[in-house]
């Protein structure tokens, strides 16, 4: 069976295509029925400083407790998480529950940092929406919150980000740009965008140890955060010699497996315990 589309281009059936459409409209309609049965959780990740091990700030990571499939992974649904309105659903959830568990743990004085999609961040009321939502979580500092966004947000999109970033910060929200270096902005979107922090990318982190050139690049990260002003943070610190190498390249602040594992919220309040008890040495 074959259609013709204008004059030289003929569309076949695509048996593998439409079974991938169907997946794919599936997953859309369980997420969104995920939303509203609560189907749904919060994983938080430590971020420290490596120099002490002082506990800063976590990152949420969401995860969905599928009621066929067990636990998925942001990987196993993102074209739900970056689909522009169930994508959003999610995200005014994630950012929901996250303030929520923040004003828990209020006088840990952590930050609390929330992954924000590229249609999440550049819908209709972004700003007003987050201003709403830290008022109502009248306890929370929003100085402690955290929006981690991705250079795809503000690829053709530069003006609006902009604006929207700057929403964000003059609530007194910062921002951090993630996955640093994978993208495609070029430095003079960095110009451009109003941040706070860069996140180095657990890609070069990989291979510190190994590869020149990726030591190479964290050490040109390193030089632009100190030369913005912004804030450093490595993610993927998976070992002692990772922790090390950072510091001695001027990175302070890590994530990463060797740190802790994004765990829940309730063990992540007994890591935090623990941390109050242990001496800083
Ligand atoms: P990300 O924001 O860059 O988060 C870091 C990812 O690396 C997380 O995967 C985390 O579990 C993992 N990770 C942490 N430490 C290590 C390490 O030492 N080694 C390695 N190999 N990996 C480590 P996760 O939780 O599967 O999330 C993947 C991505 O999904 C996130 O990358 C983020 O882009 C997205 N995501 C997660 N939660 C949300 C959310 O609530 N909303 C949105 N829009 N996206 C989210
Ligand atoms: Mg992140
Ligand atoms: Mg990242
Ligand atoms: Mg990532």
């Amino acid at each position: 069976q074959a259609k013709t589309l204008g004059t030289n281009k003929v569309l076949f059936y695509d048996p593998e295509e439409e079974s991938r459409r169907h997946a794919k409209h599936t997953l859309l309609m369980a997420a969104e029925k995920g939303i509203a049965r609560n189907e749904f959780i919060l994983h938080y990740q430590p971020k420290v400083d490596m120099t002490d091990q002082r506990l800063i700030g976590v990152e949420a990571l969401i995860r969905w407790n599928h009621p066929t499939l067990g636990l998925l992974y942001p990987a196993d649904f993102s074209d739900a998480l970056e689909h522009p309105c169930i994508g959003i659903l999610m995200g005014e959830w994630v950012l929901c529950e996250a303030l929520k568990q923040h004003e828990i743990w209020q006088n840990t004085q952590l930050a609390m940092s929330v992954n924000i999609s590229p249609a999440h961040l550049l819908s209709e009321g972004f700003v007003e929406n987050l201003n709403d939502l830290l008022l109502s979580t009248h306890s929370m500092g929003s100085k402690t919150l955290e929006l981690e966004i991705l250079e795809s947000t503000t690829i053709g999109n530069i003006d609006q980000a902009v604006d929207v970033l700057e929403g964000c910060r003059n609530l007194g929200v910062n921002i951090a740009l993630d996955d640093f270096g994978t993208g495609y902005a070029s430095l003079s979107y960095l110009k451009k965008l109003p941040l706070d922090t860069l996140k180095i990318d657990k890609s070069f982190i990989k291979k510190l140890l190994s590869d020149g050139e990726d030591r190479s690049i964290v050490t040109c990260i390193v030089a632009l955060s100190q030369a913005f002003g912004y804030n450093l943070i490595a993610e993927g610190v998976e070992s002692l010699e990772h922790e090390q190498v950072l510091i001695d390249m001027g990175c302070r602040l890590g994530q990463g497996y060797y740190i802790a594992k994004p765990m829940s919220a309730d063990s992540m309040t007994a890591w935090i315990q623990n941390m109050v008890k242990k001496p800083i040495h």
